[in-house]
């Protein structure tokens, strides 16, 4: 990695599922890199090598790195000031509690405490997904609080890491998108994603507003195909007609693609349902409010298969869950991630123990973060565990586990062999041959 004279030391700020990802990724790819999270807990166990929350082939990668001595991690934004000649914001964006619009505070906070600090050249880049109109409003921010001035400059640089995916989406993205205002920005940041556009992916160089769009628009469009093959699917429940034939028919057009069309219980996670939102919210703001109405009705498609999986569910028990035992299979919003923001799965749980029944989830990576923001739901140590005696399983996220699942093994411990495959993830003439009164979203 010789001749990084412009940028070799890096400090990314928020350690979370994008921030730890980047820091370890950076590290690997031979930048000497400092982590700074605000929660203490999270730095102590980074710093111990063991990863906060659940992602595949990451842990490797950060001990590897804190090893060799190029991955450190700290609370102390002296320190960080001090180290960084690039400073990645990572920070979380949550939807505001009651609106529809970003919560800005922790991406303001991070220019609070950094700025003031700031001494000598450096980059601050953004990498937080941020309503259109935020770059231009943190670098007017950072120009005032930074001793340095005008040595100080900002930069966007979007994420499109997938949880589940999040090595190889970093060390290898699609596309590189960077925001920028001037040559050395620019300059900086080609250095820094050189390995990447070496290997021919591209980098596209734009202004900040059109930085921050491409991200929210990516967002918003994949979360309007995931709602347009449900939307189908709402159509196919009532015309009889199998929407898992639809979309396959579909998706050899190759101006449609398979990609994102499989119809099932919708987006849930940390990012679509409130990228979506936060879109709209400032769609609103800027006066163009009627060019995404359409997102209402994503966000309504995408609720509403919520509500069509408890439906099916109680009626594949007469009418009521009232003292009846449900097994939930699945409790992240996705498999391979133990990820439950927004979860679609937990939402249905939640749901079915308020019309009351008894819930068991079971989840091969999401219990522990399940189990804390829901500790009034029942866990499994197993999907056989969390099944038993149940009058009806639900299968709502689709782990491969779940999918390989033996439909007479299964069928050993229920109570009844009723199931509903939220996710479309396994074949209904073998959980039909081994008995069970199989239903799905989109299905006859
Ligand atoms: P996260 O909640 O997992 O992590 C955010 C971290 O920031 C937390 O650890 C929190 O303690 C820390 N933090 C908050 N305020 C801080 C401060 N002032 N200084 C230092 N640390 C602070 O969130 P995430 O999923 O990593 O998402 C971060 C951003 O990246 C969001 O804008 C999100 O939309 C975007 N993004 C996420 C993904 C993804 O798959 N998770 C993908 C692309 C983009």
């Amino acid at each position: 990695m010789g001749g990084r004279a412009l940028a070799q030391r890096l400090t990314v700020i928020g350690t979370g599922y994008l921030g730890a990802t980047h820091a370890a990724c950076m590290a690997e790819l031979g930048f000497e890199v400092l982590g700074i999270d605000v929660d203490a807990d999270k730095i102590a166990r980074l710093s111990a090598g063991e990863l906060p929350f659940y992602e595949p082939g990451l842990e490797p990668i950060l001990r590897r790195n804190l090893e060799n001595g190029r991955l450190r991690f700290t609370t102390s934004y002296d320190e960080v000031a001090e180290f960084g000649d690039v400073h990645f914001i990572c920070v979380g964006t949550p939807q505001k509690p009651g609106e529809y619009a970003a919560d800005m505070s922790y991406v303001d906070d991070t220019i609070t405490a950094l700025a003031p600090r700031l001494t000598r050249a450096c980059l601050v880049i953004g990498k937080s997904t941020v309503p259109v109109g935020t770059a231009e409003r943190l670098a007017r921010r950072l120009a005032r609080l930074a001793p340095a001035g005008d040595l100080a400059e900002l930069a966007w640089n979007p994420e499109f890491l997938r949880e589940g995916f999040a090595v190889e989406d970093t060390l290898h993205p699609d596309r590189i998108v960077i925001g920028v205002e001037s040559d050395r920005a620019e300059k900086v940041l080609r250095e820094i994603y050189t390995p990447m556009t070496a290997e021919g992916i591209p980098l596209i160089v734009t202004d900040y507003p059109t930085s921050e769009l491409v991200k929210v628009s990516a967002n918003a469009f994949l979360a309007t195909k995931i709602s347009f093959i449900n939307a189908m699917a709402e159509v196919c429940e009532a015309a009889h007609a199998d929407v898992t034939k639809l979309s396959e028919a579909l998706s050899h057009d190759d101006r449609i693609g398979g990609k994102f069309l499989g119809p099932g219980l919708g987006f849930g996670g940390g990012c679509l349902p409130k990228d979506i939102r936060a879109f709209m919210a400032r769609a609103g703001e800027l006066g163009v409010d009627q060019a995404l109405s359409f997102l209402r009705e994503v966000d309504a498609i995408n609720i509403r298969r919520r509500i069509r999986m408890v439906d099916l569910a109680r009626e594949l028990l007469g009418g009521s869950f009232i003292g009846r035992t449900v097994g939930v299979l699945g409790a992240a919003f996705k498999p391979n991630s133990d990820d439950i923001r927004d979860s679609p799965a937990l939402d249905v749980a939640t749901t079915i123990r308020a019309q009351g029944g008894n819930v068991t989830v079971y989840d091969p990576q999401a219990l522990d973060n399940a189990r804390r923001a829901h500790p009034e739901l029942a866990y499994g140590t197993s999907a056989q565990d969390a099944v038993a005696h149940a009058h009806v399983v639900l299968l709502l996220t689709e782990w491969r586990e779940f999918r390989e699942l033996d439909p007479d093994e299964l069928g050993a411990g229920v109570a009844e062999r009723n199931i509903v495959d939220g996710r479309n993830a396994l074949d209904p003439e073998r959980w039909r041959a081994a008995g069970w009164h199989y239903r799905a979203l989109g299905r006859p």
